[in-house]
């Protein structure tokens, strides 16, 4: 497909060759392609006709300014082209299934309360009136210092004190649509407190526990058990009280969030129609309800296998909103209602795949060696006999030659703990064994294998030591096995010569990813290339957007990476919107609560009584305090 007038300009778009092994076109969401020279490349989904940027050159282009990986790149191109996504397609569907109501989207802070990415929210959500949901109090004082579109919402969930519903209520003397959501009758008497003290009325909806349950990781959010909301007996002391207190009017909101990530979207459709049986009988009971809010889980496909499985969904965001909106019209028509306000909270799909961490390799673990070895006459018969392995290394013969190897191997590991072989045989007879996985693991690669010896070989894949730390960067990877799509960003044009599992720069054997999405599925290494002495070998990992930047922790002390925000312009080049350097160490220090300076006042103490008792030069002694005043005014990762 790609022009042939400029086939061989780095911004042509491959579609064949070495890098369709990754799934790109699968799982890249028409944001990322494969340039001509071999780069990612970043396409502009708003203008799908200009050219893709080379993610290397951006990459470069930021070393140059002084941003280094590892680094959390965000485009924002991209978290509007979801925002754009969303709306238009809830306006599209409400236009096809003749809805009389409106949509009125709000952003969920929890799932990314950055600030840059708040504020691009806000602008980018302006003309659909979006709006933002607070779950706690600092959530809360962040929507209210956004300027935000007369009609559009803020939604507060979550467990609230008075003084957060004090400032919730008394947000609509600003012009504010803030609802208070109740989440239990007994939140419903210190709502009555406040509006007693403050005279002003609320904006109140409340929070119905739907009985349906969704598949997936956050099952557990949904059905019966879970923890948030009311039921149907909370729910009537609820609407008494209400109408005892002379308060009944001001009930026009319903909520219902049924977990995170949702598979099926016929889980999604199921708990539509189950929330607008509430809405309808809550509107018997009297209730003036006019929005009907059906929280987050519309999903993003990590995956690209577009089926309903833990990393990937089995709908578009199309067929999201159409399921939602022709669900509602059938219930709200069935009951003679008004079709009221719709509104979610996706938070997720909005912003996941605005963001991709960039990390540099920094060595490698081969388990493989070019170079043979020879035993020698006086080593162990094993060590020879694992020698003559090669004779008969063929195809046909590849698992034979796998178990006889690591048979010889674990025999000489015995015999080295009888110390009947020494350190000099066993490193012998490690080369001899890296060299035969070396022809193995390149004879599998052009033999048609059975699924076990890939599966022995992957145990054997290589370690690539990059340059990130999972606990900080990828927390969910860490925690609940979430697949994000991971590539090289470069040679995608050369055949990856080897199989990799990527361990990260902390001190933590948890700190390692292998499980990887490739074009055929879920596979255990990654396919890399040869590092190259000089030349950075960078990896992204992409849609890291959501949940990611505050979840992460400061494991071993690695703080915050680099951040650049960027946006694709349409002459195919880039402006830098916004960089934020990542923590020094004396930042990460203080999260800890040691005082940088102390520390260098406590290393110059030792400094001194060391010089004093002449077991410091004065020079040593200030280089010493110079390098330690460096190193604390440092990134915290790999320089
Ligand atoms: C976390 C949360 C959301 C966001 O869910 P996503 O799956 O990210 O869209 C929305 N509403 C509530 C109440 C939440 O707790």
């Amino acid at each position: 497909m790609s022009p042939s007038g400029n086939s061989g300009t780095t911004t042509d778009t491959k579609l064949d060759g070495p890098h369709t092994i990754y799934g790109f076109e699968r799982w890249g969401h028409d944001l990322l392609t494969v340039l001509e020279n071999g780069d990612v490349g970043l396409r502009n989904p708003l203008k799908p006709d200009t050219p893709p940027i080379s993610l290397p050159s951006i990459i470069r282009d930021l070393d140059q300014r002084g941003i280094h990986a590892p680094m959390l790149l965000r485009v924002s191109s991209f978290l509007e082209n979801e925002i754009r996504g969303i709306n238009q397609s809830f306006a599209a569907a409400m236009e096809d299934a003749g809805y009389r109501g409106k949509y009125r989207g709000v952003f969920p802070i929890k799932v990314n309360q950055q600030a840059q990415v708040i504020r691009q929210i806000v602008d980018f959500g302006r003309p659909y009136s979006f709006g933002l949901e607070a779950g706690s109090k600092p959530e809360l004082v962040i929507a209210l210092a956004q300027s935000l579109e007369n009609d559009a919402l803020v939604v507060c969930n979550g467990v609230k004190d008075l003084k957060f519903i004090k400032l919730a209520i008394l947000s609509r003397k600003l012009g504010f649509n803030t609802a208070i959501v109740l989440e239990s009758p007994k939140e419903l008497e210190l709502v009555i407190k406040a509006y007693e003290e403050l005279g002003v009325e609320p904006l109140l909806g409340v929070r119905v526990k739907l009985f349906n349950r969704i598949g997936g990781d956050w099952a557990e959010s949904s059905g019966d058990r879970s923890t948030f909301g009311m039921n149907t007996d909370q729910l009537m002391s609820v609407i008494d009280r209400l109408r005892e207190v002379g308060l009944l009017h001001c009930l026009k909101f319903q909520h219902s969030h049924l977990g995170s990530q949702i598979p099926d979207v016929n889980d999604v459709r199921r708990a539509v129609v189950e929330a607008c049986r509430y809405f309808v009988e809550l509107t018997k009971e009297g209730a003036p309800l006019t929005h009907l809010d059906l929280g987050g889980g519309l999903g993003v496909d990590y995956t690209g296998e577009k089926r309903a499985s833990k990393s990937s969904i089995n709908y578009s965001v199309m067929e999201y909103c159409e399921n939602v909106v022709e669900a509602v019209r059938y219930a709200m028509d069935g009951a003679g209602l008004e079709h009221p306000t719709l509104t979610t909270e996706s938070g997720r799909a909005i912003v996941a795949t605005s963001s991709m961490l960039i990390f540099n390799v920094l060595e490698a673990t081969l388990y493989d060696r070019v170079t043979n070895s020879a035993a020698e006459s006086t080593d162990h018969h094993y060590v020879n006999d694992m020698a003559v392995i090669e004779t008969y290394l063929e195809p046909r013969r590849l698992q034979e030659c796998i178990n006889d190897a690591s048979f010889y191997r674990n025999e000489l590991r015995n015999l080295f703990m009888r110390n009947a072989v020494d350190l000099r045989q066993m490193a012998r007879a490690e080369r001899i064994y890296l060299y035969l996985m070396s022809r193995i693991k390149l004879m599998a690669q052009e033999a048609d294998n059975s699924p076990e010896i890939d599966e022995q070989l992957d145990a054997l894949a290589d370690i690539y030591h990059c340059n990130f730390s999972l606990f900080q960067s990828l927390p969910d990877v860490w925690a609940i096995d979430q697949i994000h799509p991971i590539a090289p960003l470069q040679k995608l044009n050369e055949e990856p010569n080897r199989r990799a599992i990527l361990s990260d720069i902390t001190c933590d054997s948890d700190g390692k990813i292998d499980e990887f999405i490739l074009a055929d599925g879920l596979s255990p290494a990654l396919p890399v290339h040869d590092l190259t002495e000089g030349e950075p070998y960078y990896l992204g990992v992409f849609f890291v957007g959501a949940y990611q930047e505050t979840l992460g922790d400061l494991h071993n002390l690695f703080g915050d990476t680099n951040v650049a925000t960027i946006e694709l312009r349409e002459d195919g080049h880039f402006d830098l919107l916004q960089e934020v350097e990542g923590d020094t160490i004396a930042q990460v220090l203080s999260y800890v609560e040691f005082d940088p300076k102390d520390c260098v006042d406590d290393f110059r103490k030792l400094l001194d009584r060391a010089t004093s008792q002449n077991r410091l030069k004065t020079s040593e002694r200030k280089l010493l305090i110079a390098t330690y005043r460096e190193a604390i005014n440092s990134y915290t990762y790999f320089e």
